[in-house]
Parts: C-alpha cells; sequence; structure tokens
C-alpha cells in the first residue's frame, strides 16, 4: 500500500510551481500501458505544466478504477482547479472524497471544496454602484450645487458639489481601494490619504486638475510638496454628455486612476511596462469590458495583433492601435492574475521594480527554473486563452 499521504506532496507542488502555461495546448498523445505508468505520467504532465495532458491520463486511469484511482482523482480535480473550471473541479475532489481514508485527506478535500465554490461564486457578476443608481437618483446626481460639500473616510476626503455624490463617492472609493490592495499589494494595507476633487464639467476639470494631460474623465497626481511629503489627488467630472450625471466615474475612471496612482508610489522612479500598468488599471474597474475580451481575441486571431514581446515594449501608445493595445494589455494581465497567487503577483511586481523583465518575473515569482522559452511559452498559452474566452463570449452572444 502506497502512504497516501506522500502523493499529496508533489501535487501540491505541481500546483504551485506550474500555474502560468496551464491552459497551453498539448497535442501530444502518450499510450498509457498500466494504471500506475499513466498516474506517474500525469503527475509528470502536472509538473511540467502540461495540464491538458495530465488531465487525461488522469482521467483513463481513474476511470480503469485500480488502487491507485484515488491519486488520479485528486490529479484531476486539481488541474480543473488551476484551470477555473470550479464547477467541475468541485464534483471530481467530492469524487476523491468519497475514497479519502484519513483525517488529513477529507480536510484537504473539503477544504478544496470550500475554495472552488468560492471561486465560482465570485465569477457571478456582481452588480456594480452605477446599475443599481435609479432614474432618480442620476437625475439628483447631476445637480450642481454653490457650495462644496465634503465627505472623509478612512483613506480619502472627498469634495464635490453635490452632498450625494460626495458620499457616494466615499464609499466607492474605499469599495475600489479594497480591490486594488488585493490585486496589487497582495492584501495589503493602504496607509495613506488621498484627496479627490470633482468638478461639475470638462471646462471646470480642466481648469482646476493637476492630472491628465489629456481629458479623459478623470485623472489622477502624485507629488512632493515643499516638505518632502507626498501629495495624492484625483481628479473627476461629475457632467458627462448632455449635463447628465456620468456614471462610469463610480465603476471605471475612479478605481481606473487610483490604481495607477497606488502602483506610480510603488513602482517610483522604477519602470513598469505601461501595458502591465495599464492593464491592473483595468482589472481593478468594478466590471469586466466584455469589449476588450472580443478586441483581444479578434486581435490575436487576425491581422491586428500587437505580439506579447513588442506590447511589453510600447511606453506611448499611438491612436490607431490604442484600443488593441488596451484590450491586449487586460487580456495578458488578466491571464497572469489568474494563474498566480495574489503573493505571487506581488513578488512579480516586485521583481519588475528591481528591473526584471516581465517573463524573468514571472519565472522568479513562481520558482520555477529559469527558461530562455519561457516568453515564447507564455505567449503561446496567453494567446490560446484569449481566443478561448473570445469563443465562448460568442458563443454567449449567439
Ligand atoms: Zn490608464
Amino acid at each position: 500500500m502506497v502512504n497516501r499521504s506522500i502523493i499529496l506532496l508533489p501535487v501540491l507542488f505541481a500546483v504551485s510551481v506550474a500555474a502560468v502555461v496551464l491552459s497551453a495546448p498539448d497535442a501530444d498523445s502518450v499510450a498509457v500501458k498500466k494504471p500506475a505508468d499513466g498516474i506517474q505520467q500525469a503527475l509528470d504532465a502536472f509538473a511540467a505544466g502540461r495540464f491538458n495532458r495530465a488531465e487525461r491520463l488522469a482521467v483513463e486511469a481513474a476511470d480503469a478504477g485500480t488502487d491507485g484511482s484515488w491519486r488520479a482523482r485528486l490529479i484531476v480535480a486539481s488541474v480543473r482547479h488551476r484551470a477555473g473550471r470550479y464547477v467541475r473541479a468541485e464534483k471530481s475532489y467530492r469524487r476523491f472524497l468519497s475514497q479519502c481514508q484519513s483525517p488529513s485527506e477529507r480536510e484537504y478535500a473539503m477544504e478544496q471544496i470550500r475554495r472552488c465554490r468560492s471561486a465560482a461564486a465570485g465569477q457571478v457578476r456582481t452588480v456594480s454602484a452605477s446599475e443599481m443608481l435609479t432614474a432618480d437618483r442620476r437625475a439628483k446626481l447631476s445637480k450642481v450645487d454653490n457650495l462644496i460639500h465634503i465627505e472623509s473616510s478612512e483613506h480619502f476626503v472627498v469634495r464635490a458639489r453635490n452632498s450625494d455624490l460626495a458620499k457616494l463617492l466615499v464609499k466607492q472609493a474605499e469599495i475600489a481601494l479594497a480591490r486594488i490592495c488585493r490585486i496589487v499589494l497582495a492584501g495589503q494595507v493602504y496607509p495613506h490619504s488621498v484627496s479627490i476633487y470633482v468638478w461639475p464639467d470638462v471646462a471646470e476639470y480642466r481648469k482646476h486638475a493637476r492630472s491628465a494631460p489629456e481629458w479623459s474623465g478623470g485623472g489622477f497626481s502624485l507629488r512632493q510638496d515643499k516638505t518632502g511629503g507626498f501629495v495624492r489627488r484625483i481628479d473627476l467630472t461629475q457632467l458627462g454628455e448632455g449635463g447628465k450625471f456620468d456614471a462610469s466615474i463610480l465603476d471605471r475612471i475612479l478605481p481606473h486612476e487610483m490604481c495607477h496612482l497606488v502602483l506610480a508610489e510603488f513602482f517610483g522612479d522604477a519602470p513598469c511596462p505601461l501595458a502591465l500598468n495599464e492593464g491592473m488599471a483595468m482589472l481593478a474597474e468594478a466590471r469586466v469590458d466584455n469589449s476588450r475580451i472580443t478586441l483581444a481575441g479578434a486581435a490575436v486571431a487576425g491581422e491586428k495583433k500587437i505580439p506579447l514581446r513588442r506590447l511589453l515594449t510600447i511606453n506611448r501608445c499611438k491612436s490607431d492601435n490604442a484600443a488593441v493595445f488596451y484590450a491586449e494589455s487586460f487580456s495578458v494581465t488578466a491571464y497572469l492574475h489568474g494563474r498566480m497567487t495574489p503573493r505571487q503577483f506581488h513578488e512579480m511586481l516586485v521583481h519588475i521594480k528591481t528591473g526584471c523583465p516581465l517573463d524573468e518575473a514571472v519565472q522568479r515569482a513562481m520558482y520555477v527554473p529559469r527558461d530562455d522559452e519561457f516568453l515564447k511559452r507564455l505567449t503561446k498559452a496567453w494567446e490560446a486563452e484569449t481566443l478561448r474566452q473570445w469563443q465562448f463570449l460568442k458563443v454567449l452572444e449567439e
């Protein structure tokens, strides 16, 4: 009888080190002679990040129903878990659970089931602040008083010419900051205070804002004052087209600019690829913009593609390819973020700050051996996932 506690170690190890290329297509086929061979080969494939192959081999071994099938079930569950197929992963963990013999195995399986459930719940689209606004409330938020209303919270001081808007923004700012800290700072607390100024319209914004060379609904600034202390500031515009309240400042512009502000302070003078910086700012927004996923998929499939290697060197995007640049930047950042733990993603940023190129930073953060072909493999895996998501959206929209 194999010591069952031993088998968990390589599986858990494989989970921790092999995530980045988990979606890489794997066309190899292997003849499985015996279930035991199949399990070992599945584990080897798992450790090498060849997840499609690992799953196929493990399913075959599990279905063979021999002594080692419980190990194969665990591999199948782990692969599905890493691939974000949480419902199917939970089912596989449950089948593993039915074969568990020790309390520690049961505990492990139960914990994974809990994680799959909470991840699956997180995939359910939540209602954002702007979606909850009634027509009546939007009309009230469009009013501009003569008085400036000030609202403050733990991290923010909001000034707006509408009392309800000041209250709403200070609440949304805290929610957005918590999300940004999870994405960028691995959950660390943000120890600073930020001033948010809301200007009634574009003309007022341009007159007063200390940021955003080009108007885009908002901007951020990080400056040192005379005493050497930092002044953190975000400027927003209350009204959009037709003098109506622009609800995108709640879901999109405020979190986006705030993420840039947090990153500006984190990186200081160190360079960060613009694609990653913009990608994280888009990731911080309250809602996923499916048009970016569609555009990234279409670009990767067609002639407008910006190859990943080039995407990472772009410092300023030209207007003719700006939409593709933003779409691909979001796509690749979301891809990396979804396949690394918060700690690993933060570690990657720390390595970039010290001057590592992105591919090297990812490898270091994930403790995988250095591989000169890594960027190529990452590109292939990301493109495959981008196409898969695009196809998925197309099916949904049909
Ligand atoms: Zn931006």
